[in-house]
């Protein structure tokens, strides 16, 4: 019953969708019913990739990070795709990023020299506590990395970065790369961007940010102190699939020149053209499948069905019940008595001093009660 070819033009879902999120969940119905609205009309394509590009632009800015990742704005060359794994997006980031530092060595030398030679001066980096997917990528793609050591708090310093950069370049090795990683896998250390974004940015290194489980805390505004620096990014990656209740498999991944990415993976056989190659996005050079699911729409649901206010407070309730459960504690332990408030969707602990006779000893001793079950409650829950 319907055309075999859609006869929208690209672009054409934008004018149906809002430019952000919804605050509130909206009824399932009202959700269901966009299919046949907004999605039938494009068909499997363009409605894949334009709903994809819209949901990327929503969770960008739902995480609040940089401009430079949305699809759609002016200053922007840059933009998100669903991957299927972490792992692959950092092994798509770390082809980019070796493809523009061989584009860049080329054009500075006049002699003519294969990649591969090229290719085996190139050095990445990653702490120690990345994820094996870092070794994995720089075994896939024959690239040396370097893991650094951490500090006391298990996160990657600038100055631990500076000074390997320029040991490699004393050996004559071409520093190219830094997978960082906001949220270990180990225990969740956060590696300082603030400091190593400036290196990298001084050094000419690309700035990859693995945020595969703690990225869903950034719809959470007061959860952002980590994601400071991130505007020194030039990828960054998180799975909804992991803490946003979007079903497995989904990896948002954002790059802030799509350009580098195309100019990888771009390959122009007769039987891909079609006639809006030129106006329209095609994630086929994001990426190294030529295939692609739908992954967008279980976002798109999700997204609705919750509203963010309802996704933030899914993350917020893990931290509530931290702080509901020291409250028993330490109403159970007898020695001070507390109620609980909500202040803006988030559980807090009221401390009350009532009495005549109470002093600024008695606060001090309650103050080291609280922050040492408070202590404790954190170490079991690590
Ligand atoms: N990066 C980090 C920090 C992780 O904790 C994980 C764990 O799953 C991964 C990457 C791998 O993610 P994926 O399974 O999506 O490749």
């Amino acid at each position: 019953d319907r055309r075999v070819i859609p006869d929208v033009k690209p672009g054409y879902m934008r004018e149906l969708l809002p430019d952000a999120a919804p605050a509130e969940p909206e009824d399932w119905e009202n959700i269901f019913n966009d299919i046949e609205r907004v999605i039938m009309p494009g068909a499997s394509s363009p409605a894949c990739t334009e709903l994809e590009m819209i949901l990327m632009d929503w969770l960008c800015r739902a995480l609040g990070l940089p401009v430079f990742f949305l699809h759609h704005h002016p200053d922007s060359r840059g933009g998100g795709v669903l991957q299927s794994s972490v792992s692959e997006s950092t092994l798509v980031a770390l082809l980019a990023a070796r493809k523009d530092k061989i584009l860049q060595l080329r054009a500075e030398l006049d002699q003519d020299v294969d990649d591969s030679v090229l290719n085996a001066r190139l050095v990445a980096y990653a702490s120690v506590q990345a994820h094996s997917s870092v070794e994995k990528a720089g075994l896939i793609s024959l690239v040396k990395i370097r893991f650094l050591p951490t500090d006391e708090t298990l996160s990657l310093r600038g100055d631990t970065l500076k000074q390997a950069v320029q040991e490699d370049r004393r050996r004559g090795l071409v520093p190219f790369m830094l997978c960082s990683t906001l949220g270990t896998t180990g225990v969740c250390a956060f590696d300082q961007l603030t400091e190593l974004g400036p290196v990298c940015e001084e050094e000419g290194l690309w700035l990859h940010v693995d945020a595969a489980y703690a990225g869903s805390a950034y719809l959470c505004p007061e959860l952002r102190w980590s994601l400071q620096g991130v505007e020194f990014a030039h990828s960054f990656v998180f799975n909804p699939s992991k803490w946003m209740m979007v079903h497995f498999d989904c990896t948002a991944f954002w790059v802030k020149d799509k350009f580098k990415l195309q100019q990888t993976f771009s390959v122009d056989p007769v039987y891909l053209r079609h006639e809006n190659s030129q106006a329209a996005t095609d994630f086929m050079h994001w990426q190294i499948p030529l295939s692609r699911r739908f992954r967008s729409l279980k976002l798109w649901f999700v997204m609705r069905s919750f509203g963010l206010k309802n996704l933030q407070a899914h993350i917020r309730h893990v931290r509530n019940a931290l702080t509901q459960e020291l409250l028993r504690r330490l109403t159970r332990s007898g020695t001070m008595y507390l109620i609980p408030a909500e202040i803006h969707s988030k559980r807090i602990i009221r401390f009350t001093v009532t009495s005549q006779f109470t002093t600024a000893e008695d606060i001090r001793r309650d103050w080291g009660v609280i922050s040492k079950t408070a202590s404790v409650l954190l170490a079991e829950t690590q």
